[in-house]
This record gives C-alpha cells, structure tokens and sequence, in this order.
C-alpha cells in the first residue's frame, strides 16, 4: 500500500513522533520509569533503544552495562541488607540487549 506521494504506508506512526516514547527515562534511585512507573527499561524504553542502537548491539550492551552498573549502586543503598538479585539485574538490564544467534 502507498500514499498519495508514492511512499510506503507503514501501520505504526514515524518514531519522533512518538513523543511518549522519549519520556520512558528511569527515575532513580528506585529504577522505574517516569512514563509508565514500570521497571525501567520498561518494554516502550528497550524498544525505543533498540531502535536507536539497531546497527550497533555491542553499544547498547555496553551503554546498558552502565545503567546496570548505576542503578546496583542505587539498590545497595536502598537496600543494603539484602541488595539486589543478581539474576534480576542481569535478565532486566543485559539479557535482552543480546543479539540473537543466527
Ligand atoms: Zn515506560
């Protein structure tokens, strides 16, 4: 399907202008989003950032190694008894930012 102009129709708006994707910013200390109070990254956030890093998943990786970094700072203040799940961190913050084999 095409427009009027001759250009592809795609079901889904233009990225920028999803103004609300851009406001999925975690709030610290506590980690969740400022959008959807969801942990942060929220599905609309790994989505968002997936797309911005799309060529290039060592970086994000290594952008989201530092958030992880950050926010276990955070959790060991908040929590210094238990401090956080290491399994959690990782699925939450790393494991989704992997580049799927094949
Ligand atoms: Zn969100």
């Amino acid at each position: 399907m095409t427009a009027p102009n001759g250009s592809p129709v795609h079901d889904r708006p233009p990225l920028s202008n999803l103004a609300k994707v851009h406001q999925h910013l975690p709030r610290r200390p506590l980690w969740l989003c400022r959008a959807c109070s969801g942990p942060w990254p929220c599905p609309f956030a790994r989505m968002l950032l997936r797309v911005e890093y799309d060529r290039n998943r060592a970086s994000l990786a290594v952008y989201m190694a530092g958030q992880l970094f950050d926010a276990t700072g955070d959790f060991l203040k908040l929590y210094p008894d238990t401090g956080p799940n290491p399994e959690q961190l990782w699925a939450r913050f790393l494991a989704w930012t992997a580049v799927k084999p094949g």
